[in-house]
């Protein structure tokens, strides 16, 4: 991430855009370090010849940029001071002068990340794993530069027919089928969803319309009945069960437990329910990831002899950015059902404080 961008207004003209009647700063939040997001004017990003500059249409908060704003900064994806957001759809209003693959005016969904195509990790064939696979931040903001690698690899148009806020979903999407694919989950599979946040209502969602039985295990009663209006077939609720093993299991055939579970919460506890709830020779994605430092008590004895299969995927590739967006594009996933608020970017550092407090709200689009 270019510090640069976080410059006083109006400093330098840019080559790349001299003749545009593009303004020279905009609005846009930058992170500052622990629950420190501010609204500033800001330069707008230069543009190198092979970017390009998107007018952000929406925007939408993440898991994972509650977890950024909580403790400052991400090792791998963002040092502060920096712009902030990457979850993003809008259109094209620059582009650098070496670029071909897009122009002015199109409607674009830019993922989050690209891989470089040549690393140890990206020619085995694991570009998620690359290392040095290329983060963008900055969806909170009017503009947004997309660096070269992303408009080259991962950058989509969105099909006439599909909203910004339903391709906005796009890199979530992307993680969540990358993790349906990596679990190797049959249609008529029973398979528990542990933890009801948009993530897990994302597999709820895509297994259900995969023709699994889904039984998802959350928290709060409007995540839910969100959970059952996306196909799940049975929910609980762990604040009023005793013993959610227990009550999972029994709906399985036999009692022998489900043939896969998936952990979206990313807590020891829940993962040691995964591993409780799978049945032999069955599949666990571990897909929340737990706070450093964690420990997690594992029977090696009940691993060996059950034969079950763990996995624990991170991130997304280029081919499931693009399968996301199929997806959406089929209508199998729409923004009405996972963005429970609106707001405009001046309000983003209250719609923090507020997901804090964990109200039970989903995504909120932020409307620059
Ligand atoms: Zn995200
Ligand atoms: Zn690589």
């Amino acid at each position: 991430m270019s510090h640069s961008s976080t410059h006083v207004a109006g400093s330098t003209a840019d080559s790349g855009i001299a003749h545009s009647r593009t303004p020279r700063s905009m609005t846009a939040a930058v992170l500052y370090g622990r629950e420190d997001v501010k609204i500033e004017r800001v330069d707008i990003p230069k543009l190198g010849e092979d970017d390009v500059l998107v007018r952000v249409h929406v925007a939408l908060t993440c898991g994972t940029d509650l977890k950024v704003w909580k403790q400052g900064f991400h090792e791998r994806m963002i040092t502060p001071p920096a712009l902030f957001g990457h979850e993003l759809a809008g259109v094209i209003e620059e582009v650098g002068s070496a670029v071909r693959s897009a122009r002015k005016g199109m409607r674009v969904v830019p993922a989050n990340s690209a891989p470089c195509e040549a690393c140890f990790y990206c020619r085995k064939g694991q570009p998620n794993l690359c290392e040095d696979l290329l983060f963008n931040n900055g969806a909170y903001a009017e503009y947004i530069r997309v660096p070269g690698r992303i408009v080259r690899r991962n950058m989509l148009e969105i099909p006439d027919k599909v909203s910004f806020v339903d391709a906005a979903l796009v890199e979530p999407l992307a993680c969540v089928l990358r993790g349906i694919h990596e679990t190797n989950i049959r249609a008529g599979d029973t398979v528990v969803v542990i933890g009801c946040g948009p993530i897990g209502l994302g597999f709820v969602r895509m297994l259900s319309v995969r023709g699994a039985r889904v039984i998802a295990v959350g928290k709060r009663s409007s995540q839910m009945r969100a959970a059952e209006r996306l196909g799940a077939v049975a929910t609980f609720d762990v604040a009023e069960i005793e013993n959610p093993v227990g009550r999972v299991r029994k709906l399985t055939a036999g009692g022998r437990g489900a043939d896969a579970v998936i952990e979206a919460v990313g807590r020891a506890e829940t993962w040691q329910w995964a591993l409780a709830m799978v049945r032999k020779g069955g599949a666990v994605q571990l897909f929340g990831g737990c706070p450093r430092g964690s420990e997690v008590k594992i029977d090696p004895t009940v691993l060996h002899y059950s034969e079950v299969t763990i996995k624990s995927s991170f991130h997304h590739t280029p081919r499931f950015i693009r399968e996301a967006l199929d997806a959406i594009t089929r209508g199998e996933v729409r923004a009405a059902d996972f963005v429970t608020g609106e707001a405009p970017l001046a309000e983003l550092p209250s719609v923090f404080q507020h997901m804090k407090n964990r109200n039970g709200e989903l995504k909120t689009a932020i409307i620059p």
